[in-house]
């Protein structure tokens, strides 16, 4: 693994390739955004929005949710993957908002958690997100990317990067940065074909290297 010192460093290139990063999920409060985090499992922000641009005008409180049969949840979610587990969770969900909660979104990462659908990464994204609480939400994006880079070892579980990562970059950049290395990972350093050719972090990046000498290899 890398130093911490060259790891804020090559935070600090990210960001500067990065500095208006933010979250893509189209939302206008906590409770919008929760829903579209617990649908974006396994999908594309831009699948999300597609379907949440309806959705939302459909459904805009946890009883709205509550108030229709799951069949006709799950044929409003039905265009996104896991589309049936997803419906029954935010049912569970929206009845944990109404029993619990007020029908409010909890403001501490353990109330989130308890909620049906809601595990680390998307409490994380709320609390950064939707209450600028300081949070580095690991997603398979800021996993791939700080393997790759050294930051973490290849067998770090997704605690261990966010244990790493919280570690190395300053407390008040946590936020910025989690969006900042999503970016890298969803424009630059894409998981099938990165952009080691033109990446400011080749010369230093173990991935990078390595797939440069097997391209020698094989040319
Ligand atoms: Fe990603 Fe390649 Fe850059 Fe390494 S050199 S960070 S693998 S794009």
């Amino acid at each position: 693994m890398i130093s911490n010192k060259k790891a804020l460093e090559m935070v600090d290139v990210i960001a500067n390739m990065f500095p208006n990063a933010e979250c893509e999920l189209k939302h206008d409060n906590p409770f919008e955004l929760t829903i579209a985090v617990l649908l974006s499992a396994q999908t594309t922000d831009v699948s999300v929005n597609k379907l949440t641009k309806d959705l939302f005008q459909k459904y805009k409180t946890p009883e709205d949710y509550l108030n229709v049969d799951i069949s006709e949840l799950e044929n409003d979610l039905r265009t996104i993957g896991l589309y049936r587990n997803k419906a029954k969770n935010i049912q569970k969900l929206c009845r944990s908002l109404l029993d619990q909660f007020d029908g409010e979104i909890p403001h501490t990462h353990a109330e989130l958690e308890s909620l049906a659908g809601v595990g680390r990464k998307t409490a994380n994204v709320v609390m950064s997100v939707a209450f600028g609480e300081p949070s580095l939400a690991v997603d398979t994006h800021v996993e791939r990317i700080s393997k790759r880079l050294g930051i973490c070892r290849w067998k770090d579980n997704v605690r261990q990067v966010e244990d790493k990562l919280c570690h190395v970059v300053p407390r008040e950049r946590w936020n910025k940065t989690h969006h900042q290395l999503i970016f890298f990972g969803r424009y630059h350093c894409l998981a099938r074909s990165p952009k080691c050719d033109v990446c400011p972090l080749f010369n230093d990046c173990r991935e990078g290297q390595k797939r440069y000498k097997a391209n020698l290899k094989e040319a």
